[in-house]
């Protein structure tokens, strides 16, 4: 482990030069390599533009959460290398999307099987794309463990929230967990909160709390400078939730006070987030994405995704 030691040495001494520099790498989308310990030989990984995977080293294997795309990915199996020649045996994805579900190839090349829901597979194969596979592996279900001897990978598909097959996993020996898209951590819903369903989201949510972690990376956390480096928790969980009542209660009082449909979104304040990343340019489009869920029914849905 003396070699992890002085890698991390090498790492926190980068980190302090770097701090403050996490939300300006992930709008301005520099291409910053970076490691952070998140737990006993457990480590997040970003390549910069916002996007952070995470990795184990087991006494005999690693594991590697979310692949992003081949540029990420390849920076990934880079920073993997320089603590380990252990061989990567698993990279584990979350769902669907193209902005995720890219860079399986790379870890295919590696040797290492590519863990994907079922749900999220057979979008991606209808939907083809030169950089994304479909799983090699692909589970069904709502829980499935791999046990690697030292620890444990407990994926836990809970229904429809984010996409196809969204996928949330647990290390229980570490107490970590690996969280993409559904709690993004200071930052208010992605723009026009793009295929969530957000009644599902929420009782999503609830059921992130009840999981056994501790810290956890979250794909897209927008803590400032070093505080990125930490994870996320579960107060990060409970405040995503407590934004999604927050916005929907404002709604609601202003429709109740007779404020015209078009009228809302534009209207709505929530100064307790006005910290958070994105609240002067999305938060009118989270309302109106918010008043028409309101007002259409729960979108996305589909039969059999619970
Ligand atoms: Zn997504
Ligand atoms: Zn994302």
């Amino acid at each position: 482990m003396f070699r992890v030691s002085k890698m991390l040495l090498a790492f926190s001494l980068l980190l302090l030069t770097l701090a403050g520099g996490v939300a300006a790498a992930s709008e301005n989308h520099v291409p910053t390599d970076q490691v952070y310990k998140i737990g006993e030989d457990v480590f997040g990984f970003t390549s910069g533009g916002g996007t952070h995977s995470m990795f184990v080293i087991g006494e005999k294997n690693v594991v590697v959460f979310e692949t992003f795309n081949p540029d990420h990915s390849k920076k990934l199996i880079r920073a993997v290398r320089s603590f380990t020649d252990k061989k990567i045996t698993h990279a584990f994805q979350t769902h669907n999307h193209w902005d995720h579900a890219g860079g399986g190839q790379s870890f295919l090349d590696e040797g290492a099987e590519t863990v994907m829901h079922e749900l999220a597979a057979q979008w991606v194969a209808a939907h083809p794309r030169p950089d994304t596979v479909a799983g090699s592996t692909i589970w069904s279900g709502s829980r499935k463990d791999y046990d690697f001897g030292d620890f444990t990978v407990e994926m836990h598909y809970l229904g429809l929230n984010h996409g196809l097959g969204m996928t949330v996993f647990v290390v229980p020996e570490k107490k970590v967990a690996f969280i993409a898209d559904l709690v993004t951590p200071n930052r208010v819903m992605f723009t026009v909160v793009p295929d969530f369903n957000i009644g599902e989201w929420e009782r999503s949510l609830g059921e992130i709390l009840a999981l056994d972690f501790e810290v956890a990376v979250c794909s897209h956390t927008e803590l400032p400078g070093e505080a990125a480096f930490k994870g996320c928790t579960k107060q990060h969980v409970s405040e995503e939730r407590q934004y999604i009542r927050d916005l929907r209660g404002a709604i609601i009082a202003k429709f109740e006070k007779g404020t015209g449909f078009y009228e809302i979104a534009e209207k709505i304040a929530l100064p307790q987030y006005a910290h958070w990343v994105g609240y002067d340019k999305w938060l009118e489009m989270n309302a109106y994405r918010l008043m028409l869920d309101l007002y259409m029914g729960p979108f996305p849905w589909v039969h059999n995704a619970n």
